[in-house]
């Protein structure tokens, strides 16, 4: 797949995240950094900045700065590619109900075969 915009010329991205990529590089008109206010290093991701700000004790915080993009070049009508990330996160909170559903379910398995609650209070109350 190649970048349709006008401009990008024919650099062929294999992998729809390459894509993406270069999408957020290129045609997003403003980018994202994210500041440490202990030190001022500046992350273009965000996850990054967290793992660093970790580090500094106590833990600092960071600021989200918006920056004018340089590299920006106007993709016009051409519409952005969508992340593949609403699928798999999907997915992943659908395995996630499962696992809990199975987690609920051993309780109630050894419950019927235990002391009930009423004999319990009944044993310890007195
Ligand atoms: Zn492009
Ligand atoms: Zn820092």
């Amino acid at each position: 797949m190649a970048c349709p915009v006008p401009g990008c010329g024919q650099t062929v991205y294999p992998r729809l995240g390459r894509y993406l990529g270069h999408w957020t590089l290129y045609h997003v008109p403003r980018t994202t950094l994210v500041g440490c206010d202990a030190c001022r290093m500046v992350f273009r991701n965000r996850n990054k900045a967290q793992l660093h700000a970790r580090r500094h004790v106590p833990e600092a915080s960071l600021t989200i700065k918006k920056r004018p993009n340089d590299k920006f070049r106007d993709p016009g009508d051409v519409i952005p590619p969508r992340p593949p990330i609403a699928r798999s996160t999907q997915i992943q909170a659908e395995r996630r109900a499962a696992q809990e559903a199975r987690r609920r379910q051993k309780p109630v398995l050894e419950d019927r075969h235990g002391i009930d609650r009423e004999q319990m209070e009944y044993l310890f109350g007195h």
